[in-house]
């Protein structure tokens, strides 16, 4: 329930004052729909008015207000050349400039000899200062109704800034009061104002430095998005505590066995996580996990152990990868490891044969398929399990909360879940978007004897690759070359691969092949396999192989328009190399079009081999919403807060959270902060699940 003054802000913009059907339909399409959406939009930047120079005193480019009497009209009547009024003060004169104006609003408004004040910002033509265009006129009797600081509003199609301001002024003073929702010490410790007098100021700056991301006003408002939505997870969170599971009881024989395969023993963090995750397999709380670590961190062979010790205890596991190619590698891994055991392995896509589809279901169903691997068609209504224990989902940053929750519902209340995502995760982005799960790092990569030397170059180099390529072949190498997909609206434009292709072709004739989603599995399948076979060198793709593909005899990658990519995937990208006893190369490719900000990327990324400062780095420098996978996975940017700029007040929300939950404190006074940022719907979920 909404307490009654709340209501004011969940009004439709129609009801307020100066919006009409056309303006409405403005703020519509911006996404505002209600008061709150409207006050969320606040003023960028703000008009001065008290600069009020004399004439002899006008700095050129600077938004003055002059007080001044009207000596002259010029009214040219040619079409093309403005109206123009000379004015004067007592130092100086200075010409008004109107284009696309009606004399008879000129005569009106600045008529002869009267005394004005003009605003607007300054400039210098053919030897004289002039305004033109004037934002503000008005009489000088009219003094003390000048408003001496506008805030400035994003500006709508055809409409005045004027109207959008007087928009502001009538519904900025409707705001009712609203009772304080947060701890007095919080809003105490950091000088906040209150949450309607914040937002009043917001939309009443001062001084320019008022609207900045670390006002106090906008920073007491950040936090109450970033409270309501970390408080978001927690409800999840403590909702998931309270499902019980049955325990997983097993003894590590099958994990043993496995081990006994390894032509490597597992790194110490490797087995502290595997021990994590057998804690939570015993015990009797559902178990939802995000396994992250850097690129080749070895995750994989965690979640198999995970995967055994899951069967051992008598279940079923399913372990969704984001591509066919990625679920192949892990069913051929998976058989190899486990060839001396009883363990049925199956993978079920869509590459798959009809009939042998309908086999395995129904194999699943009644059991006999202990690892069953796909992509997404895992989840379709018609594959049911028979005792279905755990969901591995590797490189699971597409997915958002909102699948995340039905996923684990679909398992039932028997089944944990572990997601693998495929690089690092800053932790504020790890806050606002996995604040629901439990968390498992891997930190090292200290089996890596390997390291990849990253160079940069311009793409008019290209043709100086062919060299190093026949080097890389003679010594018996293989070569990733990565081009962009370029999206058209929504057709997938491949002509940069099928002419890299072509053009890669007339030097290495029957040793390259290229690879892109347009294929068929079965033929990206086979391509795939002749790769890891060796037998052809070059393989010509975009970036299909950029999530977890395996191939330790392919050494270098080369990776163009490289300034499209972000970093974090650039990184991944680049983690396809290095992976066997050879160092690995990455060569990235820059185009013409790069911008300086492009390069200080690129060069983050030559200095740096560790994830996780690329990912933080990444995020700095692309935003929130930029981030692979944040898009896609549904959930919308925020709405005020910037989590970059605002990660301490991340902290501050999650102690708040923290304490409201472990205290187990009734949140129904947040509902309406909830609403005010559309985490109301996430709630519905939660409730009715
Ligand atoms: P990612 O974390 O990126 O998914 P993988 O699980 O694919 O990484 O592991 C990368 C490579 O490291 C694989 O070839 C894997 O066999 C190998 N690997 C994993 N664990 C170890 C280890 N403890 N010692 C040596 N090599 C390992
Ligand atoms: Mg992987």
């Amino acid at each position: 329930m909404i307490e009654k003054n709340f209501n004011f802000f969940f009004n439709p913009v129609s009801k307020v004052k100066g919006i009409g059907p056309k303006i409405k339909k403005l703020f519509n399409e911006r996404k505002i729909d209600t008061n709150i959406d409207l006050i969320f939009n606040f003023p960028y930047g703000l008009i001065d008015r008290t600069h009020c120079p004399k004439l002899n005193n006008l700095e050129i480019g600077k938004i003055s207000t002059i007080f001044v009497k009207v000596k002259k009209h010029n009214f040219p009547r040619i079409r093309r050349l403005p109206n123009t009024v000379q004015c004067f003060d007592e130092t100086g004169e200075i010409n008004i400039v109107f284009f696309n104006s009606r004399e008879n609003y000129i005569k009106e408004i600045l008529p002869i000899n009267s005394e004005v004040i003009i605003s607007g910002k300054v400039n210098f033509y053919k030897n004289k200062y002039q305004i033109t265009n004037p934002d503000y006129v008005t009489s000088i009797n009219n003094e003390e109704n000048v408003t001496k600081i506008m805030p400035t509003y994003a500006s709508l199609k055809g409409i005045s800034n004027k109207t959008i301001n007087k928009i502001y002024e009538n519904i900025i003073k409707e705001i009712p009061d609203v009772p304080e929702w947060h701890r007095d010490y919080i809003i105490k410790n950091n000088n906040w104002l209150s949450f309607k007098n914040s937002l009043v100021q917001l939309h009443n700056p001062k001084k320019i430095e008022d609207l900045d991301k670390n006002s106090l006003a906008y920073e007491r408002v950040s936090f109450d998005e970033i409270f309501s939505n970390l408080l978001i997870f927690a409800q999840i969170k403590k909702k998931n505590a309270n499902v019980y599971k049955k325990p997983k009881i097993f003894s590590s024989d099958l994990k043993l066995k496995l081990i006994k395969n390894l032509s490597f023993t597992l790194t110490k963090d490797q087995e502290t996580i595997i021990k994590e995750i057998d804690d939570s397999l015993k015990s009797d709380k559902k178990m939802i996990r995000l396994l992250q670590g850097d690129v080749g961190s070895g995750k994989t062979i965690i979640s198999i152990i995970t995967g055994l010790n899951v069967i051992a205890a008598g279940y079923q596991v399913a372990l969704m990868c984001p591509t066919e190619i990625l679920a192949t590698q892990h069913l051929n891994l998976i058989k190899s490891l486990t060839k001396d055991q009883n363990i049925n392995v199956e993978l079920l896509s869509s590459s798959v044969n009809k009939k042998r589809q309908t086999e395995i279901k129904k194999e699943v169903l009644e059991g006999k398929i202990n690892f069953l691997i796909g992509t997404h068609s895992l989840f379709q209504e018609t594959v049911s399990f028979s005792n279905l224990g755990l969901i591995i989902i590797d490189e699971q940053h597409k997915f958002g909360v909102k699948q995340r929750i039905s996923l684990s519902e679909k398992g039932g209340q028997n089944c944990d879940v572990l997601l693998m995502s495929a690089t690092p995760i800053p932790r504020t982005l790890i806050l606002s978007t996995y604040g629901d799960m439990d968390i498992s790092t891997i930190k090292e990569k200290p089996f890596k004897k390997t390291t990849i030397i990253t160079n940069i170059i311009p793409e008019k180099k290209i043709p100086d690759l062919i060299n190093l390529i026949k080097k890389k072949i003679e010594s018996e190498q293989q070569i990733y070359w990565i081009c962009p997909l370029i999206e058209e609206s929504t057709k997938v434009n491949l002509t940069p691969v099928l002419e890299r292709f072509k053009y890669i072709t007339k030097f290495f004739p029957e040793n390259v092949a290229v690879i892109h989603g347009n294929l068929k599995n079965d033929e990206k399948n086979i391509l795939m396999k002749n790769f890891l076979e060796k037998k052809f060198s070059i393989l010509i793709s975009t970036t299909v192989v950029e999530v977890g593909v395996d191939n330790p005899n392919a050494n270098t990658i080369i990776i163009e328009n490289s300034e499209r990519f972000g970093l974090a995937q650039l990184h991944q990208l680049r983690g396809r190399v290095g992976r066997g006893i050879e160092n690995g190369e990455c060569i990235l490719v820059y185009s013409k079009s790069i911008s300086e900000n492009g390069k200080k990327r690129l060069k983050i990324l030559k200095e740096s081999n560790d994830g996780f400062y690329i990912s933080e780095e990444d995020l700095k420098l692309r935003g929130f919403g930029d981030i692979i996978g944040y898009k896609q996975s549904g959930q919308k940017d925020f709405i005020v807060a910037d989590p970059m700029f605002h990660s301490h007040l991340f902290e501050l929300a999650k102690q708040e959270t923290d304490f409201y939950t472990q205290a187990n404190l009734p949140i129904e006074k947040f509902n309406v902060l909830l609403k005010f940022f559309k985490k109301d719907k996430i709630l519905n979920i939660i409730d009715s699940g």
